[in-house]
Order: C-alpha cells, then sequence, then structure tokens
C-alpha cells in the first residue's frame, strides 16, 4: 500500500477526550472515528487490525473443531420471553418496534437464538457434541461507555455455544475453549490469564474470566506470579484427547488467580509473600458452563442412547474482538505510539522513502516493495514528499513493528535499514538481505 494513496487520517494533537493511552492513540493513528458515545467507525488501519485479530479467533476456534455460524443482530422479544430474559434484562438491552408493533432487541448476546437454532434441526445424541460460534457484533447500552472501543456500546464480540449430553462432556468443551483462549491471546501478543471469576445470582457453575494485565484495566485482580511465568508456545494439542486438555488446563488453573469478585483472602495468604501480587485487569474473554438453564425452558432436547430424552447440556464463551484492539495496545506502547505485535500488526513492515523523487531511491523501495509483496507481505510504503523526522514520527505512531528506511547515502554502498519498533536498533543490510530477514520474522508467525 502507497501512503500517498491511502486513508490514513492521523492527528497530531491529543484528543481531548480520550483518557487512557489507546484510546488515544487509536484517534491519533486514524484507526476509529466516534460516530456516537460508545459507537466507532473502523477507518483503514484499525480495520485492517480488527480483521487480524478475527481471522486469528477463527483459525483456533476451528483447530479446536468449533464450527462458524452467523446469526442476525436483530432479535424478536418473544424468543427472549421463552427463556425469561426479557423482562430480566436491564437497560442496557435496546429494545426496538418494528412497523407492525413487534418487539425486537438488538441483540447484547445469543443464547437465545443459537438453542433455538439447535432445537430446530438436532434431535439425537448421535448429533453430539455440537459447538457453534460467530463473530458478530453486539449493543450493550452501557451507563458508561468510555475508554473508546473497550468499553462500547456496539462492539465486536466472538461468541460460542457448547452443546453436549452431559456434565462430563461439557467440560470436555470448556476445557476446549480455555485451552483454544490460550493459544488464541499468546498469538496476539497477549498473556489473558484465566481467572476463576463470579457465576452471577444463580451460582454453582464453573467460570472463567481471561484478564489481560494493565494498569487501565477495571477489573481488580489477584494472582500468584508463577502464572506469569507460564506461556503455551507452539503445543500439538489433540483437542479430542480429554486427559490431554485437562492436563493443560490444570497447569494455568492450579496457581492462585481470581478477580475479586471471587478473591480469597485466606487462600491467597497461603502463597509465597513475594508471589502475591495484585493489579488491575482487562477481561478479553470469558468461559461459562450453565447446563440446561436455556434447553430446559426452551425445549432443546436430545435422545439419550438408552431411549430417553433429555435437554442439552450448554455452555456460552466469548471473546472480547473489538475490545482486543485497545486492549494489546495497553499493553503495548510507549511514548511515541503503538508497537503491534506481528500478529495483529495492521501491515508487516514500512518502507520510509528518505528522498521522494530521487530516481535511484524511488527504484529501490520500489523494488523491496515488490519483493515483499512477491512473498505475501503487503508493506505500507511512506512514499510521500515530507520530511525524514515526520515519516518516522509518523511509522513510530502507528506502530508497524519493522521499518525498511532506504535513503542515497545507504544506497550508495548498497544498503538499507531494518529497524525493530519494539527495541529501536537498527541493521544496515542489502535490500534483498531485508527482505529475506522480514519474510523469515512472519514465517514464524
Ligand atoms: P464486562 O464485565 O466488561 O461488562 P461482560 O462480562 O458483561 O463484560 P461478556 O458477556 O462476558 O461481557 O462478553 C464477552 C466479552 O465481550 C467480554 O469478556 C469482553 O471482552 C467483551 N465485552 C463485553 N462488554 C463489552 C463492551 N461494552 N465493549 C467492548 N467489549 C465488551
Ligand atoms: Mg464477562
Amino acid at each position: 500500500m502507497r501512503l500517498s494513496r491511502y486513508f490514513l487520517p492521523v492527528l497530531k494533537e491529543n484528543p481531548a477526550e480520550a483518557q487512557i493511552v489507546s484510546h488515544r492513540y487509536m484517534l491519533r493513528a486514524g484507526m476509529i472515528k466516534q460516530q456516537q458515545a460508545g459507537i466507532y467507525s473502523w477507518l483503514p488501519l484499525g480495520y485492517r487490525v480488527l480483521r487480524n485479530i478475527e481471522r486469528i479467533v477463527h483459525e483456533e476456534q476451528q483447530r479446536a473443531g468449533h464450527i462458524p455460524v452467523l446469526m442476525p443482530t436483530m432479535q424478536p422479544a418473544d424468543l427472549w420471553r421463552e427463556s425469561g430474559r426479557y423482562d430480566a434484562y436491564g437497560p442496557e438491552m435496546l429494545r426496538i418496534r418494528d412497523r407492525h408493533e413487534r418487539d425486537m432487541l438488538f441483540g447484547p448476546t445469543n443464547e437465545e437464538m443459537i438453542t433455538d437454532i439447535f432445537r430446530a434441526h438436532v434431535e439425537s445424541y448421535k448429533q453430539l457434541p455440537m459447538t457453534l460460534y460467530q463473530i458478530q457484533w453486539k449493543f450493550r447500552d452501557e451507563v458508561r461507555p468510555r475508554f473508546g472501543v473497550m468499553r462500547g456500546r456496539e462492539f465486536l464480540m466472538k461468541d460460542g455455544y457448547n452443546f453436549d449430553l452431559s456434565y462430563e462432556d461439557a467440560m470436555h468443551a470448556y476445557n476446549r475453549h480455555m485451552v483454544s483462549y490460550l493459544r488464541t491471546y499468546e498469538r496476539m501478543g497477549l498473556q489473558a490469564i484465566p481467572m476463576r471469576a463470579d457465576s452471577g445470582p444463580i451460582g454453582g457453575d464453573d467460570t472463567h474470566e481471561f484478564l489481560v494485565l494493565a494498569s487501565t484495566g477495571e477489573s481488580e485482580v489477584f494472582y500468584d506470579s508463577a502464572i506469569t511465568d507460564l506461556s503455551f508456545g507452539n503445543r500439538e494439542v489433540d483437542f479430542d484427547d480429554r486427559a490431554g486438555l485437562e492436563a493443560i488446563v490444570r497447569e494455568w488453573t492450579t496457581p492462585y488467580a481470581r478477580t475479586d469478585e471471587t478473591h480469597d483472602v485466606s487462600l491467597f495468604h497461603e502463597i509465597p509473600a513475594e508471589r502475591q501480587k495484585s493489579s488491575r485487569g482487562i477481561e478479553v474473554g470469558q468461559i461459562f458452563y450453565f447446563g440446561t438453564k436455556y434447553s430446559e425452558p426452551m425445549g432443546a432436547m436430545v435422545t439419550t442412547p438408552d431411549g430417553g430424552r433429555v435437554p442439552v447440556h450448554m455452555g456460552s464463551h466469548g471473546i472480547g474482538v473489538s475490545r482486543l484492539a485497545g486492549a494489546i495496545i495497553e499493553a503495548s506502547h510507549d511514548e511515541k505510539g503503538i508497537i503491534w505485535p506481528e500478529g495483529v500488526t495492521p501491515f508487516p513492515v514500512g518502507i520510509v522513502n528518505l528522498k521522494q523523487g530521487d530516481g535511484a531511491t524511488d527504484a529501490a523501495c520500489e523494488g523491496i516493495e515488490k519483493a515483499l509483496l512477491a512473498k505475501g507481505l503487503e508493506p505500507l510504503y511512506d512514499d510521500r514528499e515530507d520530511r525524514a523526522g515526520a515519516k518516522f514520527a509518523t511509522m513510530d505512531l502507528i506502530g508497524l513493528p519493522w521499518r525498511i528506511t532506504v535513503g542515497p547515502r545507504g544506497l550508495a554502498s548498497g544498503k538499507v535499514e531494518l529497524t525493530s519498533r519494539r527495541t529501536g536498533e537498527s541493521e544496515e543490510m542489502s535490500p534483498e538481505a531485508a527482505v529475506a530477514r522480514v519474510a523469515e520474522i512472519y514465517a514464524g508467525v
């Protein structure tokens, strides 16, 4: 992509309304535009990040054997009357009436609708286990939308729903979700810690929230620092292997990690003092087993091997796709701007031309651009006639992890400069070597 032809409306000044760094940088880097409180347009740069986050979520869900679907944002109130949630859900639900005076709502979540799909088409235990998921916009009329996309009113969520014959099968689905989430967040360059969470007024159900440690997080969290040493890495996982998944889940749930809602002071104090940590955290996902809460009232039943009929065991599992764009910035930035992890960066590498209009420099930049494209990597090429300092400032602000700088002086000795946004370190090498190095970095991403 040539920057001269792109749409990247960067701001020089800090927007006054932004209280936290991710919101500030998303506005300054021209990623989003607020349209109403808590409702945003995604401009080209932001949209590329959002699509990358979505892609990783899709890949990891499908790796775990979960099946993508897409449900509408608008739902009929009658479905929610069946579960009893139409009246129970508070003012966060946006209620709408159509021209025929029918009550509708903009879905804040989709348990009822997915249960409706299930009961229409599934009758036998032989069709289980099954997990369906979608990535779709939700609307919650939050009292205090704030922090940009972190607490929006309209926001993008991955919501998945498992259907199983028994509690044991549903717990296997729970574990599949936990393990797939661990890899999902790591691929985004994040450490998201599963923490035992509060299951609400009913209690007794299993639930974990995934939290990214950050001073601007809205949750208070308490954990054993041993958990921050764990990493999922590139493990081969067989998602049908129950014992194998249980072992991974045990690894991550043994060290103490809880939100303030479930915090147990005496348990916490059993951890060696130097490992007792408390901090703030951003909730980027939640997994939840709730049994037959919806299948029973809504009649989602399956036949059993011995000829009976039982309501299915269910759970729902969410990832805050649009919130993640902000959470990643909270976890990865400096005073100059964003530092994208390779997994989600809007462009893998930027090219800065130090002397636009100089025949040899232009040709070298175009050659690098072409060579990267041939390797399936689309660079953002700053081909504008602007000062070097201004070009560097833009690149630093938008946070591409790698930059290739091309100028007449270096080219005289056949060299360009490859710079890491994270460390600021630069290395001189031939254009071919720079392309090869970037390709090598992204081969493992
Ligand atoms: P919160 O406690 O932050 O309000 P929640 O527990 O109500 O979130 P869930 O129903 O668990 O949210 O939704 C799944 C995920 O969707 C959350 O883990 C979070 O990452 C994301 N999410 C929830 N509400 C919002 C919002 N208003 N804006 C952006 N993302 C959100
Ligand atoms: Mg939650």
